[in-house]
């Protein structure tokens, strides 16, 4: 049947046909070809011509139905509403779609503002039209006629050009972060709807190219930045760019830490080398009495012993790192006095403080339970480590060590506050201070020696012992570190019940006579040997010295032993197959086949003791550096 003004509507339809088999097969290419990919943009892109289609196919019905006097005029109304609201989703999932592509990964999940804000447009649109449909404020059909009022053209072309506009203003703010290739895409898309949308506003509104034109878009899209090749190749990029990134931060890390380290180590080093220097000085100074010399010499040597611990301090810290990260660091639970340990903090640091002149005050909740079970090296090692640092970045003023409790049922969580009056943290580097090697206010604390790693020991600890810290810190003012450490109450034994029981004040020199003994000491390390010889000979003990194993086993073949004391780690043979050697020949070490094998090594990694004695097979296991009362400890043990 012909109607007036069909020609003119069906020649504008061939537009809509053309754009809607194009979609159809645009659809149907994108699912075939979808390489096993479904990324946010891909998603939202589909969904912005899945509305388009819809869009233009009620377009189509409309116009043809528009001239159609059987047709109810309220039907078409509704059919052109349907229209409209298709290409406004259309348009308004383009534009997710635009922002989707410019930040690809959004920090906060959830809905943006941005996305609540198109959902309110969104309603207002939908309400818009279906107020249209009571008042025809817009648009009406009558007489197989639409009755266009001005109001149409804000609902069928300024709503949807908005979001246009909105993504167009995107693309601008952030085109330094976009890939040519993106900006291309993006913003010829968006010109070429616009330029549809404005040519069939402007020129003749019965020729619905604007959707012939936004298939165009979506092919330009589509092809651009959206085939799988290209997916995966900008999967691959940030991949490598990632890569590159904590690649180059572990490497400035490792530098960082290698000259911390070196600088850390160079220090003691220093006072153990001039020390000695200064010891050679004073034997060969003929002015000197024996007298002076010796005095001279005993403070020296003190220097030397102490530079010698900071240094071990610092391996200490090192391996106790490489424990954690390797996940080899365990906490082994004993029974103890927190009073105990608290008493040895104490007299530490209130030496340390007055060397500065800094006031240090200890205050202990007494009527907490104090004997409880839980790993008191690493309490201490925490405790040490905050209390320390308040010591170390204060200058003047004081230290408080305050603790204080709380206990459900048999579990007590000690709060133990360490505040000073040093040069506190700014607020945005408190996260800061429990990274590995991170030293903040460099050039302040310059200085002061540390190597960063001690509150994230602690922190690491105190997550093995599900206990806690945190810190108030004031720059330039002070700070208060508080640990919250839990630990098992064994009895009601309080704090104060504590009493002291009679230790040996000079732990260094333990009494140890073993008179008639024989030991053998093997180390390829001639200074260690030395090292061991003096000290065993201090007994009493008569040392015999290798340092081969070879040589070893000649000795062991022959002479027979009370004790001997076997270097891992040596050329040709080693410790391991010295001791081999001995257990599998046991006829030709017959004199020394109940002797103790002690290993003496300087590998001290998490659970070597284990291996050495459950899997090696030695009788016992001495850790270089080792001290005389460790010695003596051993030599008791088996010199009965
Ligand atoms: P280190 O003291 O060896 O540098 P830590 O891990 O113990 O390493 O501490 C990390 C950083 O935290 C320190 O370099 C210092 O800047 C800061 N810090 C720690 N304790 C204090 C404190 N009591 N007052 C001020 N700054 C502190």
């Amino acid at each position: 049947m012909e109607y007036p003004g069909n020609n003119i509507i069906m020649s504008g339809n061939y537009f809509s046909f053309a754009a809607i088999a194009f979609m159809i097969l645009f659809l149907a290419f994108v699912h075939f070809n979808n390489g096993g990919f479904t990324t946010r943009t891909r998603k939202l892109l589909l969904v912005t011509v899945y509305f388009a289609l819809a869009g233009c196919v009620v377009e189509v019905i409309a116009a043809s139905l528009n001239a159609d006097p059987d047709v109810s005029d309220n039907l078409i109304v509704i059919f052109y509403s349907l229209n409209m609201l298709g290409m406004f989703l259309s348009s308004m999932f383009f534009d997710r779609y635009t922002y989707a592509v410019i930040i690809p990964v959004r920090k906060n999940p959830g809905r943006s503002k941005f996305g609540v804000a198109t959902d309110l447009i969104t309603i207002a649109y939908i309400i818009a039209l279906i107020i249209n449909y009571f008042t025809h404020y817009a648009f009406a059909h009558a007489n197989g006629e639409l009755i266009m009022k001005p109001a149409i053209y804000i609902l069928a072309y300024v709503a949807p050009l908005f979001f246009l506009f909105i993504g167009l203003a995107a693309i601008f703010v952030k085109r330094r972060e976009l890939t040519r290739r993106e900006k291309i895409a993006l913003i010829s898309t968006h010109l070429l709807v616009i330029f549809g949308a404005v040519v069939q506003g402007l020129l003749n509104d019965r020729v619905l190219f604007v959707s012939f034109f936004i298939t165009i878009g979506f092919y330009v899209i589509y092809t651009v930045l959206e085939t799988p090749d290209y997916h995966r190749l900008m999967v691959t990029n940030r991949k490598l760019a990632d890569a590159e990134k904590r690649a180059n931060s572990a490497n400035k890390a490792k530098s960082m830490f290698l000259s911390s380290m070196s600088h850390e180590i160079r220090t003691p080093m220093n006072a153990v080398l001039g020390m000695n220097e200064l010891t050679r000085m004073t034997l060969d100074d003929d002015e000197m009495s024996v007298e002076e010399k010796l005095n001279t010499i005993s403070t020296y040597t003190d220097n030397i012993h102490s530079s010698g611990e900071a240094l071990l301090s610092i391996i200490n810290d090192i391996l106790d790192l490489s424990k954690i990260e390797s996940g080899k660091m365990t906490i082994v639970e004993a029974p103890y006095h927190i009073r105990e340990l608290m008493n040895e903090v104490r007299d530490i640091f209130a030496v340390l403080s007055k060397e500065k002149d800094l006031k240090f005050e200890m205050d202990i909740d007494e009527s907490l339970p104090g004997y409880i079970s839980g790993d008191r090296i690493r309490v201490k090692q925490i405790v040490t480590n905050i209390v320390n640092n308040a010591v170390k970045y204060t200058e003047e003023g004081s230290i408080k060590v305050k603790m204080t409790g709380k206990r459900v049922d048999d579990v007590i969580t000690y709060d133990i506050a360490v505040t000073d009056t040093g040069i506190g943290i700014k607020e945005e580097n408190i996260d800061r201070i429990f990274e590995s090697f991170d030293r903040i206010e460099v050039k302040a604390t310059r200085y002061i020696e540390g190597t960063g790693l001690g509150l994230s020991i602690v922190k690491n600890l105190l997550d093995l012992m599900d206990g806690s810290i945190d810190v108030k810190s004031k720059y330039k003012q002070g700070s208060t570190f508080t640990v919250h450490i839990p630990q098992k109450v064994l009895s009601n034994e309080l704090i104060s019940d504590y009493r002291a029981a009679k230790t040996d004040i000079d732990e260094g020199r333990p009494e140890f006579e073993a008179n008639g003994a024989k030991v053998l000491v093997v180390d390829d390390n001639k200074t260690n040997l030395k090292v061991a010889e003096g000290l065993l000979k201090r007994t009493g003990v008569s040392v015999k010295t290798a340092d081969s194993g070879a040589e070893a086993l000649d000795d062991i073949v022959k002479e027979k032993y009370s004790i001997i004391f076997l270097d891992h780690m040596m050329p040709n043979m080693d410790g391991e197959k010295v001791l081999n050697e001995i257990r599998t020949n046991p006829s030709d070490y017959e004199l020394n086949i109940n002797t103790p094998i002690v290993v003496m090594t300087a590998n001290a990694m998490e659970g070597i003791k284990d291996r050495y004695v459950k899997d090696m097979g030695f009788t016992d296991y001495l850790a270089k550096p080792f001290k005389y009362s460790e010695l003596i400890d051993i030599l008791s043990k088996y010199l009965k």
